[in-house]
């Protein structure tokens, strides 16, 4: 193809740019069984859209749906293959384009950027009205994922009296499969590591074997003595409290604090892929343990961070009992305006990528690309895996953000942009801080990111309500 003729293509898919397609009305109006199923698979507990006397007592007034939810309303569900007698004036521009790109090879497709604003919460009853223009189309790119064109476009949603309620962004990248450095997502994920040397074998002795029996049954143990119940770790040979010989052990729940860590950086060892954590978790039943503290950037490490066990192999012939930060704990009375300053950080966020997860997010969502549940045709199109959609990353923010302010904190914007996917069998961390907080609009700045690098960053705005919030 020369020069001329992909312009003479991109031209063709520029031809739709700035006309607004057709008044695509939502196939069902906000109700709760698909609120409920958006928040049963995003794990999203606010009150506000599943509990019906919590939301009447709220600033609501009753029932809202999430408001990342918006492009769900909107979703056409599962897509038969395209009739070619469709009127294409009666599809959307953009719709228009991703055939057009279909038909010329580029067959593959992932979202990049996603831009929501949300003037008001949905509310049950409401009925969506979107229509879409067709901001912009790429010249040919060749990125890592392929050979592609970003598609850009702009949706507005108002409700059925007309009101304006939502307005999203969405750039796309339509690409050929094949086409891409296979290597950048193949390469970087957990096959990687079997290149290095594995960790150190621990010497495991008739006085601490039952600790390692425990992690291969999936327990943490600490020694106990049967003659004070003193515990003791690392196990002994006799009790330093009561010299006792005779000694047993408990099962530890699993729950601890960070006592203090380091991120070793010289000399490097090969079995440890920096960077990584050392620390020294006190837990919960008061003995302490020197471990690695993973699913977590170093830097975000804090000394009385709360800690949760994992039992990986990573990189070991046995299991190993290894800490991430738990989930911080949703707040249930929202911020006062004045609590927030710029700066505050919120307390990283794992998040298991389980197929479990992308699927049920992607169905929730009402997304039904393949890429996201079907994992030989998501093989096909070159990705090693299925991969979370774009609706869920926004949901995620979403939530992340609100269970830090409370319920009351209204997300009016949110803007993401993707970089590599989740896939399963890996964890996402969700970090964030204060950038800016000026008469209840607060801007939080949010980054998620898995073993192979930044999944998301992007911002999300919050209105709090007036007063002291509390
Ligand atoms: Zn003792």
């Amino acid at each position: 193809m020369s020069d001329s003729q992909i312009s003479d293509f991109v031209q063709g898919l520029r031809a739709g740019i700035g006309r607004s397609g057709p008044v695509f009305v939502a196939r069902d109006p906000v109700n709760p069984a698909m609120i409920r199923h958006w928040c049963d698979a995003m794990e999203d507990d606010n009150p506000f859209y599943t509990d019906p006397e919590a939301a009447a007592r709220s600033l609501h007034g009753g029932l809202v749906a999430p408001p990342a939810m918006l492009m769900a309303w909107s979703m056409r569900g599962l897509e038969r293959p395209a009739d070619p007698s469709v009127d294409p004036d009666a599809i959307d521009p953009g719709s228009n384009v991703y055939r057009a790109l279909d038909a010329a090879g580029f067959t593959s497709v992932v979202a990049t950027n996603s831009e929501h604003e949300y003037p008001r919460y949905l509310r049950l009853g409401d009925e969506l009205h979107s229509s879409q223009v067709l901001e912009s189309v790429s010249e040919e790119k060749k990125t890592a994922l392929g050979v592609g064109h970003f598609v850009t476009t702009r949706t507005e949603y108002r409700d059925q009296t007309g009101e304006l309620v939502g307005r999203m962004l969405f750039r796309i990248l339509k690409f050929k499969p094949g086409t891409g450095r296979g290597a950048s997502v193949e390469g970087a994920g957990p096959s990687a590591a079997g290149e290095r040397p594995q960790r150190p074998k621990p010497g495991v002795s008739r006085d601490t074997e039952f600790f390692w029996q425990g992690l291969e049954k999936g327990e943490l143990r600490i020694q106990q003595c049967t003659g004070c119940s003193k515990l003791h770790h690392p196990p002994m040979v006799r009790c330093p409290d009561c010299g006792n010989y005779e000694l047993g052990w408990i099962q530890a729940s699993g729950r601890g604090t960070v006592y203090s860590h380091v991120e070793p950086v010289h000399p490097r060892f090969a079995a440890f892929e920096p960077p990584y954590v050392v620390g020294l978790v006190e837990l919960e039943e008061g003995t302490r343990l020197l471990t690695n503290i993973v699913d977590v950037d170093p830097e975000a490490v804090r000394v009385g961070m709360p800690l949760e066990l994992v039992i990986r192999r990573q990189n070991s012939e046995i299991p190993l009992p290894l800490f991430r930060p738990i989930r911080p704990p949703r707040r249930e009375t929202t911020l006062a305006r004045g609590a927030v300053q710029v700066g505050d950080e919120l307390a990283p966020c794992p998040i298991p990528i389980t197929a479990t997860l992308i699927v049920a997010t992607a169905i929730a969502s009402r997304d039904y690309q393949d890429v996201h549940h079907d994992r030989e045709l998501a093989m096909e199109r070159g990705s090693p895996d299925i991969f979370m959609n774009i609706l869920t990353t926004s949901g995620l923010c979403a939530r992340y953000v609100t269970d830090w302010a409370g319920p009351e904190a209204l997300v009016r914007k949110l803007s993401i942009q993707l970089g590599v996917p989740n896939y399963p069998h890996d964890t996402m961390t969700m970090t964030g801080s204060v950038l800016s907080a000026e008469d209840g609009r607060v801007e939080v700045g949010v980054r998620g990111y898995n073993r192979m690098g930044n999944h998301v960053t992007g911002s999300v705005e919050l209105e709090f309500p007036e007063g002291d919030g509390a």
